[in-house]
């Protein structure tokens, strides 16, 4: 599992989001945003290393 900075285009609200797959080949991700409540698209600022 990787944990990505992801920022929400819409509230622009920074999280992390854990998953298992590479978002590095992608500028954006269309996600759920639990803040705004509803899928959003996401600039994806960093990779997080554990
Ligand atoms: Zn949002």
């Amino acid at each position: 599992m990787t944990k990505w900075r992801l920022k929400c285009e819409e509230c622009s609200r920074e999280w992390e989001l854990e998953v298992s797959f590479d978002l590095s080949e992608f500028s954006r991700l269309y996600h759920y945003c639990r803040f705004c409540r509803k899928n959003t698209y996401h600039a994806i600022l960093a990779k997080i290393d554990s």
